[in-house]
């Protein structure tokens, strides 16, 4: 009988993954990484709680999804403790360029730290698994290359960019001791730079400075003498890894490396951003930030190892979509 009345349901009503079906909730969700994971969580199925002081994100970035009955937006800003019943937590909420980050660096720290305590927390009184946005910053400066999950970085504890690198490592300190002491299931993942659609396109972070400049004709500004090198990985592939973390066995904490190991110099990236936009643009070139690392390029072995995952999409091709997204803005 039920069966019968279940057939006549159209087909689009019922969720592909009905017997998984979560109850999800992303932190940081509509910013550039929140607002792709919540598409693809709605995609496989799942119900979503978008948690989000909309510092740096925008409800421009979950249009796609607003509509979506299983899609739920809550204005809130996790450093003030939060009471709701999901089934897993994605924490990603952190402004992540420099610009942002180091608009209030005291809300930043206070958004790692006591972000993470309160979403721990929530976590352990739900008995949910949490999944923790670390960033390739740990490793600050580093003396090793590429960089490796057991390498425990060169990060300056005072300097310009410490609020972000310090608070992401005291939020990873926190993860592992709520998983040592309270027998929690943690997700830690290190993420490389990423480009995408949904990027802001004013947040000063370096793919979209220069497909912006390039766009609007106007110089491509790069920073020292554009020898520093960046490994950038598509959203897409990125959002895979997440994923992939999230759904693996529990022994698997993490932290683990997500991202592309093709490494760029930023003077290689000035210039496909020229070419691929047909731009007149020059290049100029401004001093270098305080303490901006040389070098950056994740050693994916342990992420091909637990979680099967490689990035696919290569930077033409990446930077080719994500011009296309940013011509909306010119
Ligand atoms: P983003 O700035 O686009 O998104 C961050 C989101 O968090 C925004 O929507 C913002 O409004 C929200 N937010 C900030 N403070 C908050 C608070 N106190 N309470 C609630 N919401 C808050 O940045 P993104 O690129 O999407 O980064 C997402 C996460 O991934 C961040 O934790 C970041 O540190 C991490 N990360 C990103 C990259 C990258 O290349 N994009 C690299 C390493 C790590
Ligand atoms: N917390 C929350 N939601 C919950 C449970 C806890 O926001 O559902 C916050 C609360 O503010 C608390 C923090 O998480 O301070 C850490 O919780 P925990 O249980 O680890 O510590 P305690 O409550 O003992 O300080
Ligand atoms: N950068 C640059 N020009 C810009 C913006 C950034 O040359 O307009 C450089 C920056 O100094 C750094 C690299 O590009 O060496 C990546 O900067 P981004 O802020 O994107 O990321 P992060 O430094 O956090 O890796």
């Amino acid at each position: 009988m039920i069966a019968a009345v279940h057939s006549n349901f159209p087909k689009a009503a019922v969720p592909r993954n009905y017997s998984s079906r979560k109850r999800v909730m992303v932190t940081g969700g509509a910013g550039f990484l929140g607002s792709h994971l919540i598409k693809r969580l709605l995609d496989d199925g799942h119900e979503v709680l978008c948690v989000d002081n909309l510092f740096t994100g925008t409800k421009d970035n979950l249009r796609e999804v607003a509509g979506n009955p299983h899609f739920e937006f809550l204005r809130h800003d996790i450093t003030f403790p939060l009471f709701v019943e999901v089934d897993e937590i994605y924490n990603l909420a952190c402004p992540a360029s420099p610009i942002h980050y180091q608009h209030d660096p005291v809300q930043t720290t206070k958004t790692s730290v006591i972000g993470a305590i309160n979403m721990l927390g929530l976590a352990k009184r739900l008995g949910a698994r949490i999944f923790q946005a670390s960033t390739s910053e740990v490793y600050g400066d580093p003396h090793v290359h590429p960089q490796q999950e057991d390498y425990w970085g060169n990060v300056n504890p005072i300097g310009p960019r410490s609020c972000y690198d310090e608070g992401k490592r005291c939020a990873e300190t926190l993860f592992f001791d709520y998983h040592r002491q309270h027998g929690m299931e943690i997700k830690v993942v290190r993420i490389f730079n990423t480009y995408g659609p949904h990027m802001h396109p004013a947040d000063g972070r370096v793919v979209s400075n220069f497909i912006m400049q390039a766009l609007r004709n106007e110089p491509i500004t790069i920073y020292g003498d554009g020898s520093q090198t960046r490994s950038f990985c598509y959203v897409d592939d990125l959002i895979n890894g997440f994923v992939k973390l999230m759904d693996s066995p529990a022994e698997v904490t993490g932290p683990i490396n997500i991202g592309n190991p093709n490494e760029f110099t930023i003077l290689e990236l000035a210039e496909m951003a020229i070419r691929r936009t047909g731009s007149s643009s020059e290049i100029i070139r401004l001093p270098l930030p305080a303490d901006d690392p040389k070098q950056r390029q994740p050693n994916i072995s342990l992420a091909r190892e637990k979680l099967g995952w490689e990035p696919t999409v290569p930077l033409e091709q990446g930077l080719a979509r994500t011009i296309e997204y940013f011509r909306r803005f010119v």
